[in-house]
């Protein structure tokens, strides 16, 4: 059995504002348990006498901060503000009025928006914030049902945005066939 030591505040709890009392992680010599809200952390043996939980996994929202912009129509890629919605792409841009940045939200396995890659368009350097792994769904794939027998690869985002506007067409010519896009992120980071 496991032995309480002490009660504190559980991150999770307190990262929706609640948890105020600080009470809500049981902390036992082998993991702490939150029986709000499950949040469960198993210490490693090497840190069995560290009750303090400050390696607790948490997970890294900043990227929230910088996806920020507009959906502003990327004119020199011929691609529409609409287009640009549809994916969620935001676009920031500099002083001057040209646009600076591109900003393409990544989503995981259960569809949650978890991360985005951003594109210096001057620079031409893309880096990625959040989780932008390759376990998440490619780029665009959340806006297609599977089982589609179109099948549309793209070397990057904006390949993967310009192809959409064809893909209009298609849909038209095709009517009533569903139409799914695969977009393959370009390997580059
Ligand atoms: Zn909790």
């Amino acid at each position: 059995m496991s032995e309480l030591i002490h009660r504190e505040q559980c991150p999770q709890c307190s990262k929706k504002g609640e948890d105020n009392k600080k009470d809500n992680l049981a902390v036992y010599d082998t993991h702490s348990h939150c029986y709000k809200c499950g949040y469960h952390f198993v210490f490693n043996s090497a840190k069995k006498n560290n009750f303090r939980t400050s390696k607790t996994p948490v997970q890294d929202d900043t990227w929230k901060e910088e996806y920020k912009g507009e959906y502003h129509p990327l004119t020199d890629r011929r691609i529409r503000g609409e287009t640009l919605e549809k994916y969620k792409v935001k676009v920031e841009l500099d002083s001057d009025g040209n646009v600076a940045k591109h900003h393409y939200p990544y989503y995981n396995q259960d569809g949650d928006m978890c991360g985005i890659k951003t594109r210096i368009v001057k620079k031409k350097k893309f880096f990625g914030k959040g989780i932008t792994s390759k376990d998440n769904k490619l780029f665009g794939q959340q806006l297609y049902k599977p089982g589609g027998i179109t099948l549309t690869i793209c070397e990057g985002e904006l390949d993967a945005m310009s192809a959409t506007k064809c893909l209009v067409t298609n849909i038209i010519l095709c009517q009533s066939i569903m139409v799914l896009t695969v977009l393959i992120i370009s390997k580059q980071t």
